[in-house]
């Protein structure tokens, strides 16, 4: 999650009094960058997955599972494995802060929780349908090689969160809680990956805020469940910092699991794709297409039912994320009438993302975020320096936050060659798309990155979201499709994709038609059997009432399109007419069928995604006393069972709910 670079962090007090200074220095090497980039091309289409697990160490003679917090020896013994080093892989070197980029061993990362990897393919992958296929193999091979540099008892194991996080018996090693970083009731300072730069994002966001991070999350009312439900694991005797007053005064909130620290957001898991893009045109159209497909996105690949030993009633790590960086003060969340501080701003750091940046004729004012905040120096010197203006308007709201991380030793002189004061900004805005500019003196172009999805439990489900997420983006490009909605919606979609089971009984605000308008086409008609005529130069802007354009659908009719006549064509019926459109072998067009198989299935309800899967595990337990609590022989058993189904993948029967069988029927 970003840049690792080393030196002296400052403390909250003094990174907020050079954040400006930051801020223009970051504008300055934007304008260096795009200056030199802006007509960089790319001859190809190329793009990424990243997937992130948590580790697990059972102790199988009492039956318990906890996290394990070797990290560091794991990534050591991946990062000298020779054998492995010669297939090119390796990690990032963290005391050069440079990182090696393997050619085809898969490289791994360190993540914000000491429990946590990341692992990337060696190499991109390309424009090839072939390369399609080569994406399932490769994450099980990650998972292969991450599992060998471990010790026996660990698995990397690929959950949202671990079930039992925050309570005692949850670690290992373990370590006192209440530490001075994080003050959590919950946790030890150790649960964050040690590099000085993580730690130092939590303690200084706390410090922003003024008190210690809040997550609530409602609890899932089972028909033995203390009501009114009060969080039985908070302390409100605890007197070791200052901070334990946020309990006692209100922070816990009633029928709600209550959680006070950044690891209980960014110790989740996800799984990310990055494009590289053509050229910047083109990135900037994908930027907007794919962001409404977010929150649909996020609905189908539900899978975190339980926080701190609780069945919660939502299915989505999203918004507990969203407020575990949350580093906005009283007056900036409106508690408070603005006095020392800019501006009220609306979302968290992390968050659905609030700006359009198409030069498409088809981008209406209206789709805009009429809530927007802007830094109108920034941006001023954006468009001074060459950019346009609805560019110049995303980077410019992005930079309404101040930096919280920044090294003493990086503000002695402006370096246009480099990115670190951009990217401090860039990377701690965590939006469900990302734009992403060239890195200096490399050859990769212009990128963007789809961050919505949860981790699914096995490499299967990962590779199926993976390639669906590339094949439309491919359908997107090919038949020029628009899906622009009004962010408004898009930031409601994804509140609604928190509800228990959003997939299959919540509806979506969607664009009803995404087809390109040319001459002659009735509305809702397919587009591959056109696919061969070259479509006009500019399509037309729209005319007509913004609120005609979309309605709310479910996410089957979204997926596999609506039935009535003239409805909704489909997102996947979509992505058949692009395959239709292009030269796709037999077996490649079979293989793909079963990935598109389970997002189908996922959509129609036929499938379970992993959050109803796990939820209904733990309800039908032999253990469960129907009261929403989450034991711990239950994660035991729970962890057992997800270990079991990333090896088996359905063969034996279990999990097909989730899965479907060896040939799935949708
Ligand atoms: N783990 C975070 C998530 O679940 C994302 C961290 C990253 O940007 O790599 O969204
Ligand atoms: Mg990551």
């Amino acid at each position: 999650m970003g840049l690792l670079a080393v030196g002296t962090p400052l403390e909250w007090s003094e990174a907020k009094k050079v954040a400006s200074h930051v801020r223009e220095w970051g504008i300055e090497q934007l304008l260096a960058i795009w200056n030199n980039a802006k007509g960089k091309e790319r001859d190809m289409l190329l793009w990424g997955d990243e997937i992130e697990y948590l580790v697990v160490a059972y102790d199988d003679d009492k039956r318990t599972v906890k996290l394990s917090l070797r990290q560091a020896d794991i990534l050591e013994a991946l990062a000298t494995d020779k054998e492995l080093l010669k297939q090119g892989g390796g990690v990032p070197d963290l005391a050069r802060g440079s990182v090696k980029v393997g050619k085809t061993a898969p490289v791994f990362h360190p993540e914000f929780g000491r429990f946590m990897l990341e692992a990337t393919p060696g190499e991109p992958w390309g424009i090839g349908f072939k390369d399609l296929l080569d994406v399932e193999p490769d994450m099980k091979w990650r998972r292969k090689i991450a599992k060998e540099h471990m010790e026996a008892r660990e698995y990397p194991i690929t959950l949202t969160t671990f079930p039992r996080l925050g309570n005692k018996n949850s670690l290992t090693p373990d370590y006192p809680i209440s530490g001075p970083k994080l003050r959590s009731q919950f946790l030890p300072d150790e649960i964050a990956n040690p590099h000085i730069r993580f730690p130092t994002l939590a303690a200084n966001i706390r410090s922003r805020r003024g008190k210690k991070v809040e997550l609530n999350v409602p609890v899932f009312v089972d028909s033995k469940t203390q009501q009114p439900f009060q969080d039985p694991t908070v302390d409100f005797e605890m007197h070791n910092w200052p901070e334990d007053d946020d309990v006692r005064k209100g922070a816990a909130k009633e029928n709600c699991i209550y959680m006070d620290a950044m690891a209980f957001g960014m110790g989740s898991c996800c799984l990310q794709i990055t494009f590289q893009a053509k050229n910047i045109l083109e990135g900037r159209k994908m930027y907007d297409q794919l962001s409404p497909l977010g929150p649909i996105l996020l609905a189908l690949t539900a899978a975190t039912p339980i926080y701190k030993g609780f069945l919660a009633d939502t299915d989505v790590r999203w918004n507990q994320i969203s407020r575990a960086v949350d580093d906005r003060t009283p007056e900036e969340l409106g508690e408070k009438p603005l006095k020392n501080d800019r501006w009220r701003i609306p979302k968290s750091r992390y968050a659905s993302n609030s700006t359009y940046i198409s030069q498409d004729p088809r981008l209406r004012p209206e789709y805009l975020d009429p809530n927007l905040i802007v830094d109108e120096a920034l941006k001023a010197r954006l468009v001074e320096g060459g950019m346009d203006d609805l560019l110049a308007t995303h980077f410019a709201h992005l930079f309404i936050r101040d930096p919280i991380v920044v090294f003493a030793e990086d503000l002695q002189e402006l370096d246009l060659n480099k990115a670190d004061h951009f990217e401090n900004l860039q990377s701690t805005n965590w939006q469900h798309m990302r734009f992403k500019p060239p890195p200096i003196g490399s050859d990769i172009g212009w990128r963007v990155e789809v961050r919505p999805m949860e981790i699914q439990i096995t490499d299967f489900e990962n590779a199926a979201f993976s390639v669906f997420v590339v094949l439309i983006t491919r359908a997107i490009l090919s038949f020029d499709l628009n899906f622009y909605l009004p962010i408004a919606r898009t930031t409601e979609n994804m509140e609604t994709a928190h509800a228990r089971d959003a997939v299959l009984e919540k509806k979506f605000y969607f664009r009803k038609d995404p087809l390109p308008r040319r001459a002659g086409r009735t509305n809702g008609s397919a587009p591959g059997s056109a696919a061969g005529t070259p479509l006009p130069s500019r399509p037309a802007t729209p005319v007509g009432s913004v609120e005609d354009e979309y309605e709310l659908m479910s996410v089957n009719d979204i997926i596999n399109g609506s039935s009535s006549p003239g409805g909704f064509p489909g997102l996947i019926p979509l992505v058949e007419s692009y395959l239709d459109s292009v030269n796709v072998d037999v077996e490649t067009r079979c293989e793909l069928a079963r990935y598109l198989a389970l997002i189908r299935g996922r959509a129609n309800g036929k499938l379970w995604t992993a959050a109803k899967w796990i939820r209904h595990f733990v309800r039908e337990h032999e253990e469960y006393g129907q009261d929403s609590v989450v034991s711990e022989s239950m994660t035991y058993d729970l962890v057992k069972a997800v270990e079991r189904m990333t090896e088996m993948e359905g063969r034996d029967g279990f999990g097909r709910e989730m899965l479907g069988g060896s040939r799935i029927d949708s």
